[in-house]
């Protein structure tokens, strides 16, 4: 399989990049963020849970996103050639539970694509992205505690992930087809 985890700090371009490589790739796509944003738009218990601590710029708890890639992989990992995770994981726990689920189908994350985005840039991109989005979370002060929270629960990340042999390190300032072509030259070396 290839199996390809899509890393950054909020705004760094995770989903846009998710696009082309679903694209090129003919991957399974999974966006923690989405399906919690699905889950509050129907009101599950679940969105319910989750709402409270994204409106915060909060990580929702480790055990609930465990849990819903569980579900995730048990349903998909044997009809698809790969998976792209977007989101996830986004603490070291996440990343061990991860090597674990797919190690229970004798498979592994192939290349951690960490987008590297200094805070001013991320900071004005989603204040811009705000202005359309909708997104509760995407005001000056929920963004300013996401990217605190990525810098102290999430970074750590990538270190799981360079001790594993796993991390590619992509620039993800510029045009989003130069920078696109960076991923691809790190997912073909893998491949
Ligand atoms: P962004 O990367 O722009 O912050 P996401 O859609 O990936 O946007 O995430 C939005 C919010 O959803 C996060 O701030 C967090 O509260 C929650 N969330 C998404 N994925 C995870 C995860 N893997 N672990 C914990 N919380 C998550």
């Amino acid at each position: 399989m290839l199996n390809i985890v899509i890393f950054g700090p909020p705004g760094s371009g995770k989903g846009t990049q998710s696009e082309n490589l679903i694209k090129k790739y003919k991957l399974e796509h999974i966006s923690t963020g989405d399906l919690l944003r699905h889950e509050i738009q129907t009101n599950t218990q679940l969105g319910v849970l989750a709402k409270q601590h994204m409106d915060k710029g909060e990580l929702v708890p480790d055990e609930v996103i465990i849990g819903m890639i569980d579900r995730f992989i048990d349903k998909n990992v044997e009809k698809v050639k790969g998976v792209i995770f977007d989101g996830f994981p986004r603490t070291v726990a996440q990343a061990k539970a991860l090597k674990d689920l797919l190690n229970d189908y004798k498979t592994d994350v192939s290349v951690m694509l960490n987008l590297e985005v200094p805070d001013d840039e991320l900071l004005v991109r989603l204040i811009e992205r705000g202005k359309t989005s909708g997104r509760s979370d995407d005001n000056e002060e929920t963004i300013k505690k996401r990217i605190e929270v990525y810098n102290s629960q999430t970074r750590p990340v990538i270190d799981f992930y360079q001790k594993d042999g796993k991390l590619a390190n992509i620039k993800g300032v510029g045009a989003i087809d130069a920078i696109f072509a960076d991923i691809c030259a790190a997912v073909d070396a893998v491949k």
